[in-house]
C-alpha cells in the first residue's frame, strides 16, 4: 500500500498512529474502528480510514470500499453486543453538515425502540418542498455533474 496522507494536527490521525489512546474495536489494513468518546448510545462507533481525507468525496476507491466494508461487518456485532434494535449509520460530510473532526468517519449509532431519537430525515428542521419540474431539474444537473 502506498503511503497514506497524514495530518499531524488531526486527532484521528494521531489515534491511527497510536499517539493518543482510543478504544479500538476493529482494525483493517485501511481502516480503524473506535468507540466514540462522547457516545450518543452504548456502542456508538466510528469507522475511520487510516489515511487523512477530509470528506467522503476525497477518499480514493480502495479506502472508500474498505470503509463501507468495515461498516457493514461491524453493524451486526455492535447490535448484538449492545442488544440494539437497529442502528443509524451515517456521515456528517463537511462542516455545513455538522462535521467537527475533518477526517472522514462513519458513525454507527445503536438504536433502541424507546430511545426517543429520530430518523435521518430529522436533520433538516424545515425540509424543502420542490415541484416536479424542480426535481427534474436537480436530477438533470446532478447527472451532468457526475458525467463531467
Ligand atoms: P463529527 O461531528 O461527525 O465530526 O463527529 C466527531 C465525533 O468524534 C464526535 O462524536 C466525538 O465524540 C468523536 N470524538 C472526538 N474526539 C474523539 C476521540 N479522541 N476519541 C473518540 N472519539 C472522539
Ligand atoms: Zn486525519
Amino acid at each position: 500500500m502506498s503511503e497514506q496522507p497524514h495530518d499531524e494536527d488531526c486527532i484521528f490521525c494521531r489515534i491511527v498512529d497510536e499517539e493518543i489512546p482510543a478504544r479500538t474495536i476493529h482494525e483493517g489494513p485501511e481502516t480503524l474502528a473506535i468507540l466514540d468518546a462522547n457516545p450518543l448510545a452504548p456502542g456508538h462507533t466510528l469507522v475511520i480510514p487510516r489515511g487523512h481525507y477530509e470528506t467522503i468525496q476525497g477518499v480514493p476507491d480502495g479506502a472508500r470500499a474498505a470503509v463501507f466494508d468495515a461498516l457493514g461487518r461491524l453493524v451486526g456485532p455492535i447490535e448484538r453486543a449492545t442488544g440494539a434494535d437497529g442502528s443509524t449509520v451515517g456521515f456528517n460530510n463537511g462542516a455545513a453538515a455538522g462535521q467537527e473532526v475533518p477526517h472522514v468517519h462513519g458513525h454507527i449509532i445503536p438504536r433502541f425502540d424507546d430511545d426517543g431519537g429520530g430518523p435521518i430525515h430529522d436533520v433538516i428542521a424545515s425540509p424543502v418542498s420542490l415541484t416536479e419540474t424542480e426535481l427534474d431539474d436537480i436530477a438533470a444537473r446532478i447527472v451532468d455533474a457526475v458525467d463531467a
